[in-house]
């Protein structure tokens, strides 16, 4: 087995840039808005990927692991980072991926992305994929992948290290901001971000899926990561819009007004939604007169 470099080959730029950005919407009500800009952190492990991966990566090469198995749906971007990943720094890598049905078709531009950067695919039906975190079952996709000896990463990539791994995006906001708000998926980056900020700042978390469940598995991620959970975050359920990857009228309208006034490409799967949500909730008075809000940018639109 080839020795891989360490994580920190990957070169990433740290801290990520901090962008004030002019919106009347935020300074009718006296509110700043900052744009954190973790989706320049690096170039195939964009922004909230690059953290949650970094000590895991570490924890992998020090272990002596040759391979890492992952898990994800068909337009995972944390299977895209994690084949990124591979190649950057010699791993194998192996996606285990939701849908049996989808090993018959043309894979879409995310898993053929997966694929040129060496990543050997394994499609799975909804049932099995479901149960993947069950010991016995994920022993038999370990024989079946040839991959007893892969180190492991959970699905979206949250785990306790990741969870550490994005503690540094909180301290880069210490000094700079009231209220740090994120789009939640698993909740790992809020997790992180949360305990890296100082007394008295808070992080808000815009959950992109539907079910309302997601405030007891972040509690759960804190105390795997630092052995109780904290007390400075809060979630607003209100701006899933239907659920994962669903969008409407209002939404796709808002975004690319967003792209057109400030120059950014919104990433529509989360990004939109966080920005979507902070509007609202200025434009409700939710944030009292004076305070620093920041959107932290955690993606960009796939090409
Ligand atoms: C994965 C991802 C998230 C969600 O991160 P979690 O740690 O799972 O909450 C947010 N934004 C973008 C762009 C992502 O790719």
């Amino acid at each position: 087995m080839s020795p891989t470099p360490p994580a920190s080959a990957l070169r990433p730029r740290l801290p990520t840039p901090l962008q004030q950005v002019t919106d009347p919407r935020f300074e009718a009500r006296g509110v700043r808005l900052l744009l954190k800009r973790d989706d320049r952190i690096h170039p195939d492990l964009p922004g909230n990927k690059y953290r949650k991966l970094v000590l895991n990566l570490e924890r992998a090469r020090a272990a002596g692991h040759g391979t890492l198995l992952t898990f994800g749906g068909a337009y995972s971007n944390h299977l895209r980072a994690t084949a990124a990943a591979g190649r950057l720094l010699g791993f194998a890598t192996v996606g285990v991926v939701r849908g049996d049905e989808l090993a018959d078709r043309p894979l879409n531009a995310s898993l053929a992305q997966c694929a040129a950067d060496g990543m050997r695919l394994h499609f799975v039906d909804r049932s099995a994929y479901r149960q993947k975190a069950d010991p016995a079952v994920l022993a038999a996709l370990r024989r079946r992948t040839a991959t007893e000896d892969a180190y492991v990463i959970p699905e979206g990539g949250s785990n306790a290290l990741a969870v550490q791994g994005c503690t540094p995006l909180g301290a880069e906001l210490r000094g700079h901001t009231d209220v740090a708000a994120v789009a939640c998926g698993t909740g790992g980056t809020l997790a992180g971000l949360a305990a890296g900020l100082a007394p008295g700042q808070r992080a808000l978390g815009i959950p992109v899926l539907k079910g309302g469940f997601l405030g007891p598995e972040i509690a759960g991620l804190q105390r795997s990561a630092f052995g109780a959970p904290g007390t400075n975050w809060t979630l607003d359920d209100r701006f899933h819009c239907g659920g994962y990857a669903r969008t409407t009228d209002e939404l796709t309208a808002f975004a690319d007004d967003f792209e057109q006034r400030h120059g950014l490409p919104v990433e529509r799967v989360y990004v939109a939604k966080l920005l979507y949500a902070l509007t609202a909730l200025s434009e409700e008075g939710a944030f009292a007169p004076g305070t620093t809000v920041t959107a932290v940018i955690t993606g960009t639109p796939p090409d």
